[in-house]
């Protein structure tokens, strides 16, 4: 099989306006993602999706098509879709970083592989390693005190059983947020908490000390990226376990965090880490050191967030039993870019299974929301 041409939709979608982001990073109140199709010559299409924002990964919209149209469409074309580390290759010898852009080609060459073959894409991972349906957390924004009255009981209301509270802006109101949202939701259900590397690694200790009180069960991304030592620093002297995220896109990164014995847990999904293939070399090596792995959310929409579903449900190491991820990016957003939207109610995300990712663009729907 060969790929023919790809073809790239820049769109933008706003968010649901009592879900918009708001973390260490700044505001999230709109997406600005490209849509991919990568089509054959077996006339078998795949899709991807490139969940960028320029303060995660350095991507854009603009900057994301263009990588996608102008430097790796013409060296794929004509390669072979479903030998996908042929693909990384070929991407990864053009152009470093660009993740996003990276994953939005690979989980679509995913999708063809299963169309090709009849089967969703777990099925061509380890097959269903856990229940196809997948329940998280809820992540909330660094909200003042009155919005986050208004937003927790209605969670509690909806099933969720864990809460990630956005911190890592000032430990006074951070404090304040946390024990309020533990006030708010009882004894029996967890607190994590992801500071987005906002704090230093003084900072994150006294911070986790003066949270003691309201049982945080997760640090996530206490301190900036790059400083391993700091983090375990920070892991070394604090009660929780710790997990970074934004520090790691590349098997390297976690190779450093492991050797530095800076975590508990990593979390990884496929637009951060450029690809499903890509996650699960970091899944397997963190395996290796007895670290378990979980997922984060960039708020995806449903391509992306199917290919995060796959990769749970079809890789051992991802432990989201014990540490519950986010994958609920569709339900954000004030639109579904898919004929066949996921299903998700309450906390809990069914992973497709239909063949392949088993999501189809609209593309009349995304046509409509295109970037002009
Ligand atoms: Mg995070």
């Amino acid at each position: 099989m060969r790929i023919t041409r790809i073809v790239c939709l820049a769109c933008r979608i706003p968010l649901r306006p009592e879900r918009r982001m708001i973390s260490s990073l700044g505001q999230h109140v709109v997406s600005e993602y490209p849509l991919v199709r990568v089509e054959t010559d077996a006339g078998i299409d795949g899709v991807g999706e490139a969940t960028v924002t320029a303060v995660w990964s350095g991507e854009t919209v603009w900057g994301a098509q263009a990588v996608i149209e102008r430097v790796f469409a013409p060296l794929l074309v004509g390669a072979d879709p479903t030998d996908i580390g042929d693909i990384d290759r070929r991407m990864d010898a053009a152009a470093e970083g660009n993740w996003f852009a990276k994953s939005a080609i690979e989980m679509a060459c995913w999708d063809i592989l299963g169309k090709d073959a009849g089967k969703p894409v777990y099925d061509l991972l380890d097959g269903l390693v856990r229940p196809a349906e997948i329940a998280c957390r809820f992540s909330m924004g660094a909200y003042p005190p009155e919005r986050v009255r208004n937003t927790v009981p209605d969670l509690v209301a909806r099933g969720f059983q864990t809460i990630k509270v956005k911190v890592g802006q000032s430990i006074e109101r951070d404090v304040e947020r946390v024990a309020l949202v533990r006030e708010l939701i009882g004894p029996d259900r967890a607190i994590v908490i992801d500071a987005n590397c906002g704090y230093s690694p003084v900072d994150a200790i006294e911070a986790a000390r003066r949270m003691e009180p309201y049982a945080v069960g997760l640090f996530e991304q206490p301190t900036p990226r790059d400083d391993y030592e700091g983090l375990a620093e920070v892991r070394r002297n604090v009660s929780m376990p710790v997990m970074a995220d934004d520090m790691v896109f590349t098997f390297n990164h976690a190779r450093e965090c492991l050797r530095h014995e800076a975590v508990d847990i990593i979390s990884i999904y496929p637009g951060k880490c450029g690809g499903i293939r890509k996650c699960r070399n970091i899944a397997a090596l963190a395996a290796e050191h007895g670290v378990a792995c979980s997922i984060g959310s960039n708020l995806e929409w449903d391509v992306a967030t199917a290919a995060m579903c796959h990769l749970v449900v079809g890789t051992p190491n991802m432990q989201v039993e014990r540490v519950p991820g986010d994958i609920l990016g569709p339900a954000y957003h004030e639109v579904r870019i898919a004929t066949n939207p996921l299903n998700i109610t309450g906390p809990v995300v069914t992973t497709p299974d239909g063949p392949g990712l088993g999501v189809e663009v609209d593309w009349a729907v995304a046509e409509k929301h295109a970037i002009a």
